[in-house]
């Protein structure tokens, strides 16, 4: 039986904390559905607490280091981003953090898809139509039509894990694919996905030969009929190439007018006021936002404005949220079940105890 180590959960994490209690933890979870107030995780933290189970909600940095040093050994998180983590400070308090990566790639991928669809095909729009009972009559073009998604060209804007995925659903649906990552070019897989292309073509799967390409940002926005985003959200100053407001008026601006804007990644990501300026001047055709500069999205946010409800389709930052993907205990199939393996690699020593073997820690460069 390992020691009663001390955890504060800053939310419930569902049945996977079951693990913690049947291994004897003092566990501790924050009740309330929101997160805590930064106050309470100090107080926590001055208390002795050894474990630390956040959220993307949570923001972590030097003030509550400084509050757990000593006894706090690990941040563990569960999402993939971390961006409400400060790498830096964690870094300089030698206190590891981990991630949930892995286990939400397909989740997220196959939600971004679904945003595409019910964006270029109107779905909400089509629905409100039947149940408001204003479906009067059927007709070829009457009262509008959606875009197909089939045989169009997608700019993927990050080819990392979820990037990839979304690679894949994408040409279950024919399409053609350009790639943009200024930091990690996947080649094998490119290579890969053409293959399958080519053998759809030469099978008469598909009717069409598609295609796969590295290209400039530039490039991929000017001809993409789907921009999907796939980034981690990177302050400036954190990286050469940071996403933060990576599309604003003027890369908004490189859009066709008639292409839509997948959002899944981070809100900070796209500047939300210059997006409703592209929206209400019709600069692009549409955008789906599943993540928001502030959230939840306030009420006052300019992607409520009326004007443009038909072509812009809102979320709750939902895109990882399947059953399994959120809950499993499995740390190979859930987010809850890796957040709480993270935190007992580091509690209990695994792997001899050293962070840089540990496979859900982010910040191995600090051990
Ligand atoms: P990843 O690290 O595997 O991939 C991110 C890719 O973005 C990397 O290949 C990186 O090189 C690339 N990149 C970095 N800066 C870039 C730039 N300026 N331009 C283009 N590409 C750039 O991460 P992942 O597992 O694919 O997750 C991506 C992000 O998705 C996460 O960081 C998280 O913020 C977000 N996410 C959101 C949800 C949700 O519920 N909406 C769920 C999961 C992940």
């Amino acid at each position: 039986m390992p020691r009663s180590f001390r955890v504060f959960a800053t939310c419930d994490i569902g049945p996977a904390l079951e693990v913690l209690r049947k291994r004897g933890y003092q566990l501790e979870v924050y009740p309330d559905p929101k997160a805590p107030p930064k106050s309470l995780i100090l107080e926590k933290l001055r208390s002795g607490v050894e474990g630390l189970i956040t959220t993307l909600r949570d923001p972590i940095d030097a003030e509550l280091f400084e509050a757990g040093k000593g006894m706090l050994k690990v941040v563990s998180q569960l999402a993939v981003g971390f961006d409400n983590i400060n790498r830096a400070d964690a870094n300089r308090y030698r206190v590891p953090f981990t991630n949930t990566a892995d286990v939400l790639t397909e989740a997220t991928a196959e939600f971004a898809f679904f945003m595409l669809g019910a964006l270029a095909r109107k779905l909400w729009t089509a629905e409100h139509l039947t149940r408001d009972n204003q479906w009067g009559f059927w007709h070829p073009f009457l009262p509008f039509l959606g875009d197909e998604v089939t045989g169009k060209t997608i700019a993927i804007i990050g080819t990392g894990r979820i990037g990839l995925a979304m690679i894949k659903k994408c040409t279950g649906f024919d399409m053609n694919i350009l790639c943009y990552d200024p930091a990690y070019q996947n080649h094998e897989f490119r290579k890969s996905i053409q293959a399958v292309m080519d053998l759809r073509h030469a099978r008469g799967i598909q009717k069409e030969t598609t295609w796969i390409k590295y290209a400039s940002f530039e490039e991929a926005l000017a001809h993409a009929d789907f921009v999907s985003v796939h980034v981690p959200l990177v302050r400036p100053g954190e990286s050469e190439t940071p996403t933060y407001h990576l599309f604003n008026e003027r890369t908004l601006g490189r859009m066709k007018s008639s292409a839509f804007l997948v959002n899944t990644s981070r809100g900070p990501v796209v500047d939300e006021a210059a997006l409703a300026k592209a929206l209400r001047e019709n600069w692009i055709a549409g955008a789906a936002l599943d993540v928001y500069e502030k959230e939840p999205l306030p009420a006052d946010s300019p992607l409520r404005d009326p004007a443009i409800e038909d072509r812009c389709r809102l979320f709750p930052h939902f895109a990882s949220a399947g059953q399994i993907t959120r809950l499993s205990a499995d740390p190979n199939q859930g987010m809850a079940g890796r957040c709480v393996q993270g935190l007992i690699d580091v509690l209990e020593g695994n792997y001899g105890g050293d962070p840089k073997k540990m496979p859900y820690v982010v910040n191995k460069e600090a051990f």
